[in-house]
């Protein structure tokens, strides 16, 4: 299926731990990183755009990709909202000689783990604190209560899976966090 293997690097944590930032800053370094769009079926969040942040699909057409094997993984990962990453993406990035960074939950991250034992680093993003964690969310001022609420609620659930990945970032001084992750993956990629 896949012609070029570069690495995967893969960020999960609870919504609003900082993966996006972490990504962000990555993306604008000398390392030839790519980032993995996923396809949601959940609505654009203040400036994304579709193509850039998210393939912003209706869940019709979410329901089409899967029954076309298009995903590599995908998950309903908030009741009725679907997210998955396409083969197509880490296709394109590999080809380009990209090594694929990947901003998704939990369960995703270790599917894709399962799945490229080798070439994947899957990193665990923890905030500081479940209170740290609500004032970011509330800071970043894109969502709804409920949807805060929502992410609050099943955060709890998503630090249990920490131990699973191969290492743990606690975001909580960002210039730190950033040190640590570069850190671990230049390790990894000299391995
Ligand atoms: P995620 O992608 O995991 O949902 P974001 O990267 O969107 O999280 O971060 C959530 C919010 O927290 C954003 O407003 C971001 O600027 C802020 N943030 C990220 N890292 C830190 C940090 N170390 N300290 C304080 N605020 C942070
Ligand atoms: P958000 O709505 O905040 O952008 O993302 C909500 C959650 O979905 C986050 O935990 C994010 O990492 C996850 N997510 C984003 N893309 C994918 C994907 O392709 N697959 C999976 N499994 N989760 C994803």
């Amino acid at each position: 299926m896949f012609s070029k293997k570069g690495k995967l690097i893969v960020f999960s944590a609870p919504s609003g731990s900082g993966k996006t930032t972490l990504v962000r800053h990555l993306l604008a370094q000398d390392i030839p990183f790519g980032f993995s769009v996923s396809a949601t079926s959940r609505l654009p969040r203040g400036a994304e755009q579709d193509g850039v942040d998210y393939y912003f699909l209706s869940e019709v057409e979410f329901r089409e990709k899967i029954a076309q094997n298009a995903f590599l993984e995908y998950e309903e990962v908030y009741s009725g909202t679907f997210y998955g990453t396409l083969r197509s993406e880490v296709e394109r990035l590999w080809a380009a000689g990209k090594h694929v960074l990947f901003d998704i939950d939990v369960v995703g991250g270790l599917n894709i783990k399962k799945q490229f034992p080798k070439e994947c680093l899957a990193l665990f993003v923890q905030p500081p604190s479940i209170e740290e964690l609500e004032k970011r969310l509330r800071g970043r001022e894109t969502d709804s209560e409920e949807i805060i609420q929502q992410r609050l609620a099943k955060a709890t659930e998503e630090l249990a899976y920490a131990s699973q990945f191969d290492r743990v970032i606690v975001n909580d001084d960002l210039e730190t966090a950033q040190q640590e992750v570069r850190k671990a993956i230049e390790q990894f990629l000299e391995s």
